[in-house]
């Protein structure tokens, strides 16, 4: 049993709305939208940051947003993906995880 709130989301302990699934990575709708669609992206295996995760893990994750993003459209307009880590960072889930935000015109950062 684990402590973390995205291993428990892969373990269906708690609900999520999934957007994307294959054998490594988990994509699913973010409880508190920054933009008009802004999903979570996981690979399966718990690390707690990005620096901890192998090139294989981030590869994992990269193609699975690209799959995604292609087949909803998102890529046509454009998107932004983000990864948070640590306190500086804001980050606020120790899973590491990949923000993907889209379905609007974003500021630029800085403005
Ligand atoms: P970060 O601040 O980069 O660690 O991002 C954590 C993200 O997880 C935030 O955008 C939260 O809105 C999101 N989040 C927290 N709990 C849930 C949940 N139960 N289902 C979906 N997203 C969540
Ligand atoms: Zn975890």
């Amino acid at each position: 049993m684990s402590d973390c709130l995205f291993c428990k989301i892969l373990n269906k302990e708690i609900p999520s709305t999934k957007v994307y699934e294959d054998d490594d990575v988990y994509g699913f709708v973010d409880i508190s939208p920054m933009a008009k669609e802004h999903y979570l992206f996981i690979h399966k295996e718990h690390t707690q940051n990005v620096n901890e995760s192998s090139s294989d893990q981030i590869t994992s994750v990269y193609n699975a947003i690209k799959l995604f993003t292609q087949a909803n459209d998102l890529s046509k307009d454009g998107f932004r993906v983000v990864t948070n880590q640590g306190k500086n960072g804001g980050q606020t889930v120790f899973h590491t995880h990949f923000h993907v935000l889209g379905g609007e015109q974003l500021k630029a950062f800085g403005s």
